[in-house]
């Protein structure tokens, strides 16, 4: 089997809902979405899409150039050998994980549709036929969001997330301790700062925060300030942003750094590396997320094939953007949220396959 041809497609995907967080408002997205074709007539699709301009590194016109200059030395390859399409993209262009992500989880689309497996069997085998997601509590006042955690509680989710950070630390005190007044036990939460607290203020909010059972995801901006403060915190710190490729994982991991992980699958490099990362937080029981920052249908399957192969004692849930996007890329078989749970797609793949008329024509060609 041979690649004979790419179609890189702009899907737009609008938030419905306002999410935001420390440092950006999500509001309209576009994302970019990968067919690779073959020669035997599989197709399988990829995509990615950060989360605007500000979140990350990564940017959606940074991708589209990144496949330009990577797409032309695929064709001929056998998309079914993950690993030598890897190579062949490092070998095409340095960096850009975030590109390489979509042609990563399309060759996985294909190689499951090749197979007749899904993708979560041949990367481990699912634990279920569902797996939990959490719900992300955007920012809003203390109130709003003690609100929004207790209704989703009793939605079903097991897990909530606070997004903090952006404003003054007192409104983040006031935000936990109303949050603890207002759920049940056993919920439980994370308070996510997006890189935005400054050592001070992480220190200032988890001594004041010391009878709150949560965790801290990505307190600060760098490394080093989070080396700095992680022994002065009373709260396990989990790394996000920072966790950027599988050797940013290693370190952080062989330094004793953090105690989990928010992993995102674009950011990481796509399904190859996320499976790498996730055997490494294995190795060390670490847990941690399968997620994405943003995505339509495919990376929401990307997220949840990998999410079911992870021993739920340590999986913290794979949160996909799905209640903020007003439309599914497959209306037949949409990855939904149900009762904080997700069921694993069923057809071979990723088990989603894109409308024709969302996708439009082509913006990019190869082959
Ligand atoms: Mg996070």
């Amino acid at each position: 089997m041979k690649l004979a041809g790419i179609n890189v497609y702009n899907i737009d995907v609008p938030s419905v809902l306002q999410y935001k967080l420390a440092s950006a408002t999500v509001t309209h997205l576009q994302s970019t979405v990968v067919e690779l074709i073959t020669d035997s007539g599989l197709v399988g699709f990829g995509e990615t899409c950060p989360a605007g301009p500000v979140y990350q590194p990564q940017h959606m016109l940074g991708a589209r150039a990144a496949l330009q200059e990577i797409g032309p030395s695929l064709i001929g390859l056998d998309p079914r050998n993950i690993g030598q399409l890897n190579r062949a993209m490092n070998a095409a262009l340095n960096g850009s994980r975030y590109a390489k992500a979509a042609i990563d989880i399309a060759g996985w689309d294909i190689a499951g549709k090749a197979y007749n497996r899904r993708v979560c069997d041949l990367i481990g085998g699912a634990t279920g036929d569902t797996i939990p997601t959490y719900y992300s509590v955007t920012t809003a006042s203390p109130d709003e969001m003690a609100r929004e955690a207790r209704e989703r509680q009793q939605e079903g989710y097991a897990r909530v997330q606070l997004k903090i950070g952006g404003r003054d630390v007192e409104e983040d005190i006031e935000t936990l301790h109303k949050v603890k007044e207002a759920i049940k036990p056993g919920l439980r939460v994370a308070a996510d700062a997006n890189r935005s607290l400054t050592s001070r203020d992480a220190m200032f909010l988890s001594h004041r925060c010391r009878d709150i059972s949560m965790v801290i995801e990505q307190p600060c901006n760098t490394v080093e300030e989070i080396a700095a403060v992680r022994h002065q915190l009373c709260h396990p710190v989990y790394m996000d942003e920072l966790a950027e490729d599988v050797n940013s994982v290693i370190r952080a991991v062989s330094g004793g750094l953090v105690d989990g992980f928010g992993l995102k699958l674009t950011r990481l490099g796509g399904i190859s590396a996320l499976q790498i990362a996730r055997d490494i937080c294995e190795a060390r029981s670490l847990p941690h997320t399968c997620d994405d920052s943003w995505g339509g249908d495919i990376i929401a399957a990307a997220c949840v094939h990998v999410g079911a192969t992870v021993a739920p004692s340590r999986f913290e849930g794979s949160w996909i953007a799905a209640h903020y996007i007003g439309r599914h890329f497959d209306e037949q078989n949409p990855v939904r949220i149900q009762g904080g749970r997700i069921g694993v797609p069923t057809g071979p793949g990723l088990g989603v396959t894109p409308d024709r008329n969302q996708l439009g024509s082509p913006i990019m060609s190869f082959g």
